[in-house]
């Protein structure tokens, strides 16, 4: 539970907000049908009702996105009741409202949230003992929600910086192998759901080493480049590639049957075989390891079948494409009395 409210940003927002109006509303609602005001009353109840149902749902579904535009709709639209109903304590509601959209919702719906706010009560006018004061609330409203937004903004800026930095390997620019292990999970999961084939592919690159020593490093990370931008120019959209680490990396296809699969492979190592050379005009070539998933199958004994798959091809000569399937089990060694 702390976990996913220490990973979940809004999340913990709509947490907060839910805390919030549990606490903060219920004494006001005893409060009105105390004294007989139902209207109000009905007004908090539904208000606190509406924000912690919202809260369970985030929590059961994880649909944060949805029920965050809801909570900020129904709490804006609330504080604007509050102030039509009773008057001046509306004003003070819609401040924190101002603020929280913006964690709660996109950006642009928490501009039109907070616009649509201030200018009903400013239409309606009855939570105001003066113009000035009515002024005066509109120009601090603004302000609350510019520092808001700004606030908002870096936020996300920098949570998008992180998520880059953690995902994205910053030499050739695909993702690296800690996306890949969500990946492949994700596409097992699919592929037992839904029945979609899924393949995957281990590539690591023939004697990198020796291009290192032999022309330097800095070849060596262009040969790296080179190879990413080639295998992307050749696959298609859905398919992805990860740097599993080093010069080895992993293709994720999808919807692929075995005979397509095979030409595909052949497709790409006549492409390196073609375009891939270093700068001193060496031809550069790569072993596969390629496995579909078997129905049932975890991600890791996937990997592990492709693995094995790239092990033979490295150990059969290199530049080859070995396929799990084909890989003949070796009979278990003869017991020796
Ligand atoms: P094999 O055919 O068996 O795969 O031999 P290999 O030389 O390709 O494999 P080995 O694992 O012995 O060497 C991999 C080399 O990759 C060693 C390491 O210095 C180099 N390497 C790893 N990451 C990078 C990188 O980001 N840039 C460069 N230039 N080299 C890298
Ligand atoms: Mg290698
Ligand atoms: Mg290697």
């Amino acid at each position: 539970m702390f976990y996913r409210l220490k990973t979940d940003f809004r999340l913990s927002i709509i947490t907060l907000l839910g805390i919030s109006a549990i606490l903060g509303i219920s004494p006001f609602a005893v409060m009105r049908f105390v004294q007989g005001n139902m209207l109000a009353g009905v007004v908090d109840l539904t208000i606190m009702l509406s924000i912690s149902a919202g809260m369970v749902y985030a929590w059961i579904t994880g649909d944060t996105a949805r029920t965050g535009l809801a909570m900020a709709i129904v709490a804006s639209a609330g504080a604007v009741t509050v102030g039509a109903v009773v008057g001046e304590p509306g004003l003070f509601w819609l401040f924190p409202c101002l603020v929280t959209s913006f964690f709660l919702t996109e950006s642009r719906y928490a501009i039109f949230i907070n616009l649509a706010a201030v200018v009903a009560l400013m239409v309606h006018g009855v939570a105001f003992s003066s113009t000035i004061q009515m002024f005066s609330f509109s120009a601090t409203a603004v302000v609350v929600s510019c520092c808001a937004y700004v606030f908002a903004f870096r936020n996300e800026n920098q949570r998008e910086r992180l998520e880059h930095l953690a995902t994205i390997d910053p030499l050739t620019g695909v993702k690296n192998r800690r996306s890949m292990d969500e990946e492949l999970a994700m596409a097992a999961a699919s592929g037992a759901r839904t029945g979609i084939s899924y393949a995957l592919v281990l590539l690591d690159i023939d004697h990198f080493k020796k291009i290192n020593d032999e022309h330097g490093h800095g070849v060596g990370d262009h040969v790296l480049t080179d190879l990413v931008a080639l295998i992307e120019q050749n696959i298609r959209k859905s398919d992805q590639l990860f740097r599993f680490g080093g010069e080895e990396f992993v293709l994720l296809m999808s919807g692929v049957d075995e005979t397509g699969l095979r030409a595909v492979m052949h497709n790409l190592q006549h492409i390196m075989h073609r375009f891939l050379k270093h700068p001193g005009g060496g031809q550069v070539t790569a072993s596969f390891g390629v496995a579909l998933l078997k129905a049932g199958e975890s991600p890791d004994d996937w990997l592990a079948r492709a693995d094995a798959a790239l092990y033979e091809a490295k150990a059969s000569g290199r530049d080859r494409i070995v396929y799990a399937d084909d890989i003949v089990a070796e009979e278990p060694a003869a017991e020796t009395a």
